[in-house]
């Protein structure tokens, strides 16, 4: 194949994945993940791939509207988040596969996988969990770094935030990609009009304060060095979930099932964090610092290049006052809270 003709084969894949329900579509050679750690390094899953194929679905900034008003919270863990993720997402990378399969390439379609991943948050790999199939290798699975990806196949920066600011949606997109032995033609890495300018307001709005203001990470993609704010995954996990620890070991909370040392947070309205939806779900906090305000920061500069009638953020973000937390609960029939078996217990 020339160089026309594989532009010309890039420019139909990417329609075919925009018609199958993609927003952004973003060509990576493997070259790019040159220096990646090896247990991130998506070319020890297909050792003869040639492109990653980075796949971007927009989150509905109506997604995110009931947890700006504070009243409806079900809509982004479910149609912004659980279901892009387990549903839409790789239904699109599993028909792009197809196709680049019944041309004569293997593909691997890959979406969210990190359940089965060899290491953590913080990179470690999980005690006891796997371990290499001969010398040399990795241990499964993989973690390929999704947002990285979307950087190497230009779909955007890296913001302060670690999330992957696109210059249509800014950080509101899910990613999926597809590695596949199909050599296409590479999109350049983003040079367009800055989007992150570390305005900080993801790290003020963050409810965890689970994104560092001083302490960074820096790494190398496709000889571009990226640096970001350090993530306390940790903080995020509890926080995004609308839980946080108890003042004091006095104090009994019931926000998460079986645990008594967490009660919600002034980012939740629940007593108790509600069930999963879409295997994911839970996400109270709606991103409400890494999504919900820099969407509202890159807004107010005018940077983003999907417009809207009206503006995103419409109101100072509400918080909730649970200074009377004990109180509350004490009030509350007995069984409401802590052993409601309805609810889910993660
Ligand atoms: S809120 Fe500001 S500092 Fe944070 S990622 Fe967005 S643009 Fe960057
Ligand atoms: S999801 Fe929520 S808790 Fe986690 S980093 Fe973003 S704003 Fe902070």
């Amino acid at each position: 194949m020339n160089r026309t003709e594989r532009r010309q084969l890039t420019d139909d894949i990417k329609r075919y994945t925009k018609a199958e329900g993609a927003d952004l579509v973003g060509i990576a050679p493997m070259s790019r993940f040159e220096g990646a750690p090896k247990q991130m390094d998506p070319r020890y899953i297909m050792p003869d791939a040639k492109s990653c194929i980075v796949v971007g679905f927009r989150v509905l900034r109506g997604s995110l509207r009931g947890i700006e008003e504070g009243t409806f919270f079900s809509n982004y863990s479910s149609m912004g988040y659980g279901a892009i993720t387990y549903t839409f997402m790789p239904v699109t990378v599993n028909n792009l596969s197809r196709n680049i399969e019944d041309m004569g390439y293997e593909a691997i379609p890959m979406g969210h996988m990190s359940d089965w991943r060899a290491i953590d948050n913080e990179g470690k790999l999980r005690t006891g969990f796997s371990k290499p199939v001969e010398q040399g290798k990795p241990a499964p699975d993989i973690m390929v770094h999704l947002r990285l990806a979307g950087f190497a196949a230009g779909l955007g920066e890296i913001g302060w935030s670690k999330m992957l600011i696109t210059p249509e949606f800014g950080p509101a997109v899910r990613l999926g990609i597809v590695l596949t032995e199909l050599e296409l033609e590479p999109d350049p890495i983003y040079d367009g009009p800055q989007l992150c300018n570390r305005c900080m307001a993801c790290v003020k709005a963050c409810p965890g304060g689970a994104i560092a203001g001083q302490k960074t990470v820096k790494v190398n993609i496709a000889g571009h060095e990226l640096e970001w704010g350090e993530i306390d995954c940790k903080k995020c996990d509890l926080y995004f979930r609308g839980g946080k620890p108890v003042d004091s070991s006095g104090e009994k909370g019931h926000y998460i099932f079986g645990k008594e040392e967490y009660k919600p947070n002034e980012i939740s309205p629940f007593y108790q964090a509600p069930p999963k939806v879409y295997n994911a779900g839970k996400a109270i906090c709606g991103a409400g610092g890494c999504t919900r305000s820099c969407i509202a920061s890159l807004e107010k500069r005018d940077v983003l290049t999907k417009k809207f009638v009206n503006k995103f953020r419409r109101k100072k973000p509400w918080r909730v006052d649970w200074s009377n937390y004990q109180e509350e609960v004490a009030k509350l029939p007995e069984g409401t809270v802590g052993i409601n078996t309805e609810l889910d217990t993660d």
